[in-house]
C-alpha cells in the first residue's frame, strides 16, 4: 500500500496543533489541538474529516502525554500513527537561521542545529524542538521533515536583510533581518500568480499577512526580496498585541527613565502594545464594532493599524518597481473588508484600488477585489500553512516511502 498520508505538527510552548492529510487530493483526515499543555486544565479538541469534534479536558503533562493522547484520537478514527499509510510527519520550526533554506528532513545533526539557533529564538525553537523529539521517539523508523518559517526569507539579498550595526557585533551575535511567516509568504505569493493565471517567476506580488501575528513581503519573481519581521517577529506592522516598528531607543528610555527591567520592556513590546495596548481589543471584529460606535479609541487603533500598513505597501512598491498584485491574507487579511478598504484608500496614483462590491463578498476562495480595468490587482488568498508544510514534506519524503 503506498503511503499518502502527512501529519502536520506545530509544536508551542504549551500548545500543539495538528492535521492530518492525505496528499492524493489535499484532503484533511483529521485536525485538533491540545493546548495548556502541563496545566490540570490541558485541553484536547479533535475533529475528524466530516465534523463531530470531540473534546477532552483533564491533566496532559507534557509534549510526550499530548502527542500519545493525540495518537490515540487519531486511531480512534482508524488512522493511528503506526499507519502504513504514514508517509512522513512535517514540523513547523519557526527559526532556521542562514542555515536552513529549505524544508530537511530531520536527523541528529538538524537537531543540533535547530539547539544552535534557540538563541536568535527563545521562545520558540525550544518548543518546536520538544515536538519533534517526542515524534521522532513515538515513530522512529518513520521520515520526519522541518519546514522553516524563516526559509522563504532566505533570499533576500543583504541590502534588505542586514541592520545598519557594526558587521562585527551583528555577525558575532547573529543579529540581522529573518523574517517570519514564510510558509504562508510562500503559499500566498505561489497562490496569487496562480490567480492571475501566470507563473510565479512572472508576478511581484507584495503579500500582507495579517493574524494576530502579522508581516508584509515583496516576493520579486517568486522570491522574497524584504519582509517586515525582522530578528524577532516583533519588528514591521502593528500587531494584535505587539508593537512593530519603533525607534529602538524607547528601549533604553523605559530603561533609564522608566526603570523598568529588561523582561517588562519584552512582555510590554510583545504582548501588551499593538491594537491591545492602544485600545485594550486584539480582535478587529471588536476594533471594527467599537469604531462603528464611535469609540474614539478604537478608531485611533485602526488608524495606527492602517498607517503602519500604507507604509508597507508604499515603501515594498518601491523596493519592486512593478507590481503585479498586492494579496491580503490570514485572520485579519481575510475577513476584514474595512481593513482592506482602508489600506488602499488614496493609493488610485499607484494603480491601487478596491471595488466596494467585491470586497464585500465573503469567501474561501482566493479572489480579486480590484476593479477590472485596475492596473495592480488587489487579492484576497486565504492562506493554507498546513497544506504548504505537508506538500513540501511530501515532495521531500513521499516518492522514496512509495
Ligand atoms: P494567528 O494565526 O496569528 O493567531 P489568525 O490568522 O487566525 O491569527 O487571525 C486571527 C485574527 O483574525 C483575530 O485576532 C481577529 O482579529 C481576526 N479576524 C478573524 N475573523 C475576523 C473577521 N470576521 N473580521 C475581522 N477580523 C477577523
Amino acid at each position: 500500500m503506498s503511503a499518502t498520508r502527512v501529519l502536520v505538527l506545530n509544536s508551542g510552548s504549551s500548545s500543539v496543533k495538528y492535521q492530518l492529510l492525505d496528499m492524493r487530493d489535499s484532503s484533511r483526515l483529521a485536525m485538533g489541538l491540545v493546548e495548556r499543555i502541563g496545566e490540570q486544565s490541558s485541553r484536547l479538541k479533535h475533529t475528524p474529516q466530516g465534523g463531530g469534534s470531540r473534546e477532552w479536558t483533564g491533566p496532559i503533562a507534557d509534549h510526550d502525554a499530548a502527542l500519545k493522547a493525540v495518537a490515540e484520537e487519531l486511531a480512534k478514527d482508524g488512522l493511528g500513527l503506526d499507519s502504513p499509510e504514514l508517509a512522513a510527519i512535517g514540523h513547523r520550526v519557526v527559526h532556521g537561521g542562514k542555515t536552513f533554506t529549505e524544508p530537511t528532513v530531520i536527523d541528529e545533526a538538524v537537531l543540533a542545529e535547530i539547539e544552535r539557533l534557540i538563541p536568535v529564538a527563545p521562545l520558540h525553537n525550544p518548543a518546536n524542538l520538544t515536538g519533534i523529539r517526542t515524534a521522532r521517539a513515538l515513530r522512529p523508523d518513520l521520515p520526519q521533515v522541518a519546514v522553516f518559517d524563516t526559509a522563504f526569507h532566505t533570499t533576500m539579498p543583504e541590502s534588505a536583510a542586514r541592520y545598519a550595526i557594526d558587521v562585527e557585533t551583528a555577525d558575532a551575535h547573529r543579529v540581522r533581518r529573518y523574517g517570519f511567516h514564510g510558509t504562508s509568504h510562500a503559499y500566498v505569493s505561489r497562490a496569487t500568480a496562480k490567480l492571475l493565471g501566470k507563473a510565479p517567476e512572472d508576478v511581484n506580488v507584495i503579500v500582507l499577512h495579517l493574524g494576530n501575528g502579522a508581516s508584509a513581503s515583496a516576493v520579486r519573481a517568486g522570491r522574497c526580496v524584504d519582509t517586515s519581521m525582522g530578528l524577532t517577529p516583533l519588528e514591521g506592522l502593528v500587531m494584535g498585541t505587539r508593537s512593530g516598528d519603533m525607534d529602538p531607543a524607547v528601549i533604553f528610555h523605559l530603561m533609564r527613565v522608566g526603570k523598568m527591567s529588561t523582561d517588562e520592556i519584552d512582555t510590554l513590546l510583545n504582548k501588551k502594545s499593538g491594537l491591545i495596548g492602544l485600545c485594550g481589543d486584539n480582535d478587529m471584529r471588536e476594533i471594527r464594532r467599537r469604531v462603528d460606535e464611535g469609540d474614539e479609541q478604537a478608531k485611533l487603533a485602526f488608524d495606527i493599524y492602517i498607517h503602519r500598513l500604507k507604509k508597507y505597501i508604499g515603501a515594498y512598491y518601491a523596493v519592486l518597481g512593478q507590481v503585479d498584485a498586492i494579496a491580503f491574507t490570514a485572520g485579519v487579511g481575510e475577513n476584514a473588508a474595512p481593513v482592506r478598504e482602508a489600506a488602499v484608500a488614496g493609493l488610485e496614483p499607484l494603480g491601487l484600488a478596491v471595488d466596494d462590491a467585491l470586497n464585500a463578498v465573503r469567501s474561501d476562495e482566493p479572489r480579486l477585489i480590484s476593479p477590472a480595468d485596475a492596473r495592480v490587482a488587489v487579492a484576497v488568498v486565504p492562506t493554507d500553512e498546513e497544506l504548504e508544510i505537508a506538500t513540501q514534506t511530501y515532495a521531500l519524503v513521499g516518492e522514496e516511502s512509495n
